[in-house]
C-alpha cells in the first residue's frame, strides 16, 4: 500500500481542512477538541450541536455506503478525515455507538424497514444508542447472557440487568443481547433486540469511574418492551449479529484511537522539553520507543484495514486491540514520569460546589487507559484468541462448574 496522498486524497485532505476552518469556530471551536474516552459528559450539548454541523456537510457516517446515506469513504479517506479531525482539535464524537457499531450492523443484518427506521436518525445525530451486552455475569463470558425476551403479543418483553453500558444515560436506544429461548444456554437461543431507552421498564444508574465521571451504567430492564420488528437478524441467532458488532467495533477502534494517540505523543514531547525532561537519558528512550510503536501502529492498522469490506476478521483485529490498549497504558505511564511530582496535582477545571480541582487532559488520559486493557474484550480474551487462531495452540481447558 502507497502511503502517499494521491491528488484526489489531497483534494479531499483540502476539502476537509476548509470545511474545519469554516465551521470550527465559536462555542465549538471553545471545547478545544474536548469530550473523547473519560471525558465524555464534557460540553454535551455543545457536542451534540457539532454533529448536526457535521451532518448537514455529510460528514457523519463516511464509511457507510452511499445508499445509506454515508459517502462510501476508502479507508485511505476515512483516515485522511480522521487525522485533519484530531490535527483540528475538533469535538469528541456523540454518535460513536450507532455510526460505528449498530449502523454497519444494521447495514449488513437488517431488514429494509428497519435501516429505513434507524439509519437516517443516526446518520443526522438525532438519535443515540449504548450497547447492551455485559452483565454482572457476562463479560468476558458473553455467552453467560440471562436477560431473558418473552414475546408477548407483537412485542418482546424484556427482563434482567446489563452493566457498565457506556453513555446508557443518553442513549435513545439500546442494542442489546437476551435470551429469547428459555430452554437453550451459551451461544443458542440468544437474540439481538432493538430497545426504547424512554420508557417506565427502563432504568439506568451511573457507575462512577476512577476519572470520578460517570461514563457508564447499570442497566434494568423491568418489563420494557420493544416491537416484534426490532430483532437484527433471526430470532436465536443473535450470537452472529453480538459477534459481527464485536468485529466492527474493534475496526472502528483501529481507525480513531491511533490518530488520537498522535496528538498526546506530541503533547508529551512538547512538555518533556517545557520541563527539561527531554534531557533525561532515560525519557528520551521511552519517547522514541513510544514514537517508534505508535508508527507500527499506524502501518498495521492500514494494513490490517486495507481490502476489508465488512467486519475486521480475527486475529488481525486481537492483535491490534491487544497492542493498542497496551501501549496506550505504557504512554499514560511515561506522562507521569515527565510530570513527575505535578502528576499528583490536580489543576483541571473548577469543579462545582467547592469540590475542588478536575482531573487535566493527561490525567484523564492516563486513569482512563486503565480500562482500554478491559472494554472491546481484555488483553487476557485477546491472547486466547491469538493463542488458539494464530499460533494453533490447544483451546483453553473449560471449567466444569
Ligand atoms: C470503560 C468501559 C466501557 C464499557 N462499555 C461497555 C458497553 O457500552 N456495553 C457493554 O456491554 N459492556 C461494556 N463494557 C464491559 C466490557 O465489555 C467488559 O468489562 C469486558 O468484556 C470484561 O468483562 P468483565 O468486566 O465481566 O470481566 P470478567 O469477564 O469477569 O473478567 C475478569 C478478569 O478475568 C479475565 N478472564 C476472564 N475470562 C478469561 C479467560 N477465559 N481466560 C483468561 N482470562 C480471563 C479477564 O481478562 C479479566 O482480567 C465496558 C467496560 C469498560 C471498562
Amino acid at each position: 500500500m502507497d502511503l502517499r496522498d494521491r491528488p484526489e486524497d489531497v483534494r479531499f485532505r483540502d476539502e476537509i481542512r476548509r470545511f474545519l476552518e469554516e465551521n470550527l469556530v465559536g462555542e465549538f471551536a471553545e471545547l478545544g477538541g474536548r469530550g473523547g474516552s473519560g471525558d465524555e459528559t464534557y460540553g454535551f450539548d455543545v457536542r451534540l450541536r457539532w454533529e448536526k454541523v457535521l451532518a448537514a456537510a455529510r460528514y457523519t457516517c463516511l464509511a457507510w455506503p452511499t445508499e445509506y446515506g454515508g459517502r462510501g469513504a476508502t479507508i485511505t479517506e476515512q483516515v485522511i478525515f480522521n487525522e485533519e479531525y484530531a490535527r483540528a482539535s475538533a469535538p469528541g464524537r456523540v454518535s460513536i455507538l450507532g455510526e460505528g457499531l449498530l449502523g454497519p450492523t444494521l447495514i449488513h443484518y437488517g431488514t429494509p424497514e428497519q435501516k429505513q427506521r434507524f439509519l437516517p436518525p443516526i446518520r443526522e445525530g438525532t438519535e443515540l444508542w449504548c450497547q447492551g451486552y455485559s452483565e454482572p455475569d457476562a463479560g468476558s463470558d458473553l455467552a453467560n447472557v440471562k436477560t431473558r425476551a418473552v414475546r408477548d403479543g407483537d412485542e418482546w418483553v424484556v427482563t434482567g440487568q446489563k452493566v457498565w453500558t457506556s453513555l446508557a444515560h443518553q442513549a435513545d436506544w439500546c442494542f442489546v443481547v437476551c435470551r429469547t429461548d428459555p430452554d437453550t444456554t451459551r451461544h443458542k437461543g440468544l437474540s439481538y433486540l432493538l430497545v426504547p431507552m424512554d420508557q417506565p421498564g427502563v432504568e439506568v444508574r451511573p457507575i462512577t469511574q476512577l476519572t470520578r465521571t460517570s461514563e457508564f451504567n447499570e442497566v434494568f430492564f423491568d418489563g420494557a418492551r420493544t416491537s416484534v420488528d426490532n430483532v437484527v437478524g433471526e430470532v436465536g441467532d443473535g450470537w452472529r449479529v453480538a459477534l459481527a458488532t464485536l468485529a466492527f467495533e474493534r475496526g472502528v477502534a483501529l481507525l480513531g484511537h491511533q490518530l488520537s494517540f498522535r496528538r498526546e505523543l506530541d503533547r508529551l514531547v512538547a512538555l518533556a522539553q517545557q520541563n527539561a525532561k527531554a534531557s533525561d537519558p532515560v525519557l528520551r528512550q521511552r519517547l522514541a520507543q513510544a514514537h517508534i510503536e505508535l508508527t507500527i501502529m499506524r502501518y498495521n492498522t492500514l494494513r490490517s484495514l486495507s481490502g476489508v469490506d465488512g467486519p475486521v476478521a480475527p486475529p488481525e483485529a486481537s492483535i491490534a486491540k491487544l497492542y493498542w490498549g497496551s501501549w496506550h497504558q505504557g504512554l499514560g505511564e511515561l506522562a507521569m514520569s515527565i510530570l513527575g511530582p505535578a502528576a499528583t496535582v490536580l489543576d483541571g477545571e473548577a469543579l462545582p460546589e467547592n469540590h475542588g480541582y478536575g482531573l487535566n487532559e493527561v490525567q484523564r488520559s492516563f486513569l482512563f487507559a486503565r480500562s482500554e486493557t478491559i472494554y472491546g474484550g481484555s488483553n487476557e480474551i485477546q491472547r486466547n484468541i491469538i493463542g488458539e487462531r494464530v499460533l494453533g495452540l490447544p483451546a483453553e481447558p473449560k471449567g466444569t462448574a
